[in-house]
């Protein structure tokens, strides 16, 4: 069985290790690799690859929604997906983004949650929070992208707009600001009064401490980088390759094996 986890750029992603570890740990025959995808319009010829499965990363969450013949679960309100199964005449997808994400601070028990930028990512946190009956706010740079999540029902803000008239259980950056540079997500002088109020802060990005995490740290809030999620719906994303190959595993040794990959 061949998977793959298809994006641009896709040097950088970590999927393969978890996923070989996965394999060699459970003694499954398969092999897991990186897909540069350079053209989006070469999407549906990615069937013609003859993989069993794939993991999507950006920029092509929301154009392999588009290409499934069935979506499941929470990634048809997303709208977007980052788990695909190659059936003969089906793609089948999946979001495990989301609850990868939920799994990383259901034990916080936030009552509303501040979410800072409006994208892929934002979109399935956002939807997986409102599907847990948790209060959540969009607030981003500009104003295009919050239409959708209006559409959907979320109090949405942009930075020139917001007044904040509560403090947040959560605050979560789901932006790239601080991955290759020294930038936050938003203007310190906004940033860190949010910040100073809430129960937790929380990072998309993974492998640095990006200044939004040092800022919460400065200001001895309790905090979290994306790598507990990437480990999550690495997880899930395997399960459900497993499942749809009717290969049953034991899933305490798919936890432990992908928790001490990387
Ligand atoms: P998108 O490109 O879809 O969205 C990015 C959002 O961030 C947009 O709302 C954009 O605002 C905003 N933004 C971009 N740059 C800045 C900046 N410098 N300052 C303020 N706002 C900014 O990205 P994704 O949602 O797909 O991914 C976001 C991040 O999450 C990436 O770093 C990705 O690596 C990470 N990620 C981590 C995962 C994990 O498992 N840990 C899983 C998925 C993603 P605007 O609308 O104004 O352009």
């Amino acid at each position: 069985m061949q998977f793959a986890v298809i994006g641009n750029p896709i040097h950088h992603s970590l999927s393969p290790i978890l996923h070989n570890s996965a394999f060699k740990s459970l003694g499954v025959v398969g092999f897991y690799s990186r897909y540069l995808l350079e053209n989006p319009e070469n999407f549906s010829s990615l069937k013609n690859l003859h993989l069993t499965g794939a993991n999507i990363t950006v920029p092509f969450k929301e154009i392999a929604f588009k290409s499934c013949n069935e979506v499941f679960g929470i990634a048809q309100e997303i709208g977007a997906v980052n788990t695909l199964v190659f059936e003969k005449e089906k793609i089948l997808g999946y979001n495990t983004d989301a609850l990868g994400f939920y799994q990383c601070i259901e034990s916080l028990n936030p009552k509303n949650t501040l979410i800072i930028g409006a994208g892929g990512s934002a979109k399935a946190l956002a939807c997986i929070l409102k599907a847990k009956g948790i209060s959540t706010t969009i607030l981003n740079r500009s104003q295009s992208r919050l239409e959708s999540f209006i559409a959907l029902g979320f109090h949405t803000a942009t930075f020139e707009n917001f007044t904040p008239k509560e403090c947040f259980d959560l605050i979560i950056n789901t932006t790239p600001a601080g991955l290759t540079n020294d930038s936050l997500p938003l203007d310190s002088t906004l940033l860190a009064p949010l910040l100073d109020s809430t129960k937790f802060a929380f990072d998309l990005v993974y492998g640095r401490e990006t200044p939004f995490l040092t800022l919460a740290k400065s200001l001895n809030i309790p905090h979290s980088d994306g790598k507990q999620m990437l480990i999550n719906q690495a997880i899930l994303a395997f399960e459900i390759f497993m499942e749809s190959q009717k290969i049953p595993i034991n899933k305490t040794i798919l936890r432990q094996s992908m928790q001490t990959a990387l």
